[in-house]
């Protein structure tokens, strides 16, 4: 990313080239849930309500929520302020929130353990949002490739909130002055951003923030594929290639079986094509370590049926999707029950957002 027409500490340039000489630091790899001093490292994180999660949703994140809520302070929400970027009509939110509630705690994630909140209820994420538009350039926006993407595939609703997500989505990061960050492949341009907006206010009103890394215990971001190999599992694209936490067991397996594929390889240990490397990706994340070395072993030796390499791997899905969408179901059963997690996730969200206000007040001489 080049933003050669901005001042370098204006741009947070010099901890970029730092990153260059030394790109490891850019996804942090397993940290201590403790820092130097013995305080718990920050976490934070958000989801979207605009639609059903997805398996993407729990590998790329919600999986890392549910493993470092146990050693790290965690503020995850429901990002319901960033949905209004694509979705202004809110007939569907009040369910919507409370369905990516639900699909969180089925999931694992303990109300308990980590604050979890909705956006809109912190309103100092507003405040530090519009701080954070003063010092984020309209050209480096611009140049977002999920702006350019929601400008292609929306051109009748190209909003500021959508130019300035992610500011917004920097705002919420950190507000709780948060390091790690739990999210999927496909945040990556986001969380850099992050890093360069929260390093530009440092430069020029004083250290207050830490520098966020986008995080996935010790390994590379996730991106997890649609079955039908063109792009990436999402809530509202190629919805028919998206496994859900919600689909029942017929839908699953029937997805699972339309997944492309080929007559098989006809050379041994051959080069696997990008849709049938997918296959044995999901089968790497829902199925067991034999089952995945015997299709590896029929691929290498040209004997594979994907006909019931699919079967396996739809039986798999099932056996992980289905207990969730359960818990979904008679957790959404009770209205009061999500309500109280909204408000004891707010108030431990208040407190930390309040406090960082506070420096960030007095570091902007706002104080008078
Ligand atoms: P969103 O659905 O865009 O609100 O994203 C919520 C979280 O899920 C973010 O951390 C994304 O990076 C992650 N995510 C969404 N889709 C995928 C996917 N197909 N693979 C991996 N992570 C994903």
């Amino acid at each position: 990313m080049s933003f050669s027409k901005f001042p370098l500490w204006e741009t947070g340039g010099f901890s970029y080239l730092r990153r260059l000489m030394n790109s490891k630091e850019e996804i942090a790899k397993v940290p201590a849930g403790k820092n130097e001093a013995g305080s718990k490292q920050i976490v934070m994180s958000g989801i979207r309500p605009t639609g059903f999660l997805h398996l993407g949703n729990y590998f790329g994140a919600i999986r890392n929520y549910v493993r470092m809520q146990e050693d790290f302070e965690c503020y995850f929400m429901v990002a319901d302020l960033h949905s209004l970027t694509t979705h202004p009509d809110t007939k569907e939110l009040k369910s919507n929130v409370h369905r990516v509630l639900a699909e969180n705690i089925a999931c694992g994630l303990d109300p308990d353990k980590a604050a979890f909140y909705c956006q809109s209820h912190i309103y100092e994420t507003s405040e530090l949002y519009l701080y954070l538009n003063m010092l984020a350039y309209i050209g480096e926006l611009e140049k977002t490739v999920t702006f350019k993407d929601k400008v292609r595939q929306h051109p009748e609703n190209i909003n500021a909130g959508l130019l300035t997500y992610p500011v917004l989505q920097t705002a919420d990061i950190i507000l709780h002055r948060a390091k790690f960050v739990p999210v999927g492949k496909d945040q990556e341009q986001h969380l850099e951003m992050a890093r360069n907006f929260a390093n530009r206010f440092n430069h020029r009103y004083g250290e207050v923030f830490p520098e966020p890394v986008a995080f996935n215990y010790n390994q590379e971001l996730v991106k997890v594929p649609s079955l039908d190999g063109s792009g990436k599992m999402s809530k509202s694209e190629n919805q028919l290639a998206t496994l859900f936490l919600a689909d029942e067991d017929d839908m699953i397996r029937k997805k699972v079986m339309k997944a492309k594929t080929d007559g098989g390889p006809t050379e041994a240990n051959s080069v696997k094509p990008d849709y049938i490397e997918n296959i044995f990706g999901l089968m790497k994340l829902v199925s067991t370590e034999d089952v995945l070395q015997k299709f590896d072993a029929d691929y290498n030796n040209c004997t594979i049926r994907y006909g019931d390499m699919k079967k396996q791997l739809g039986e798999d899905m099932v056996n992980f999707i289905a207990p969730i969408r359960n818990r979904v179901n008679s957790i959404l059963q009770d209205e009061k029950y999500l309500k109280d997690v909204m408000e004891k996730g707010a108030e431990k969200a208040r407190v930390s957002a309040q406090k960082t206000m506070k420096l960030v007040r007095e570091a902007m001489g706002l104080t008078y």
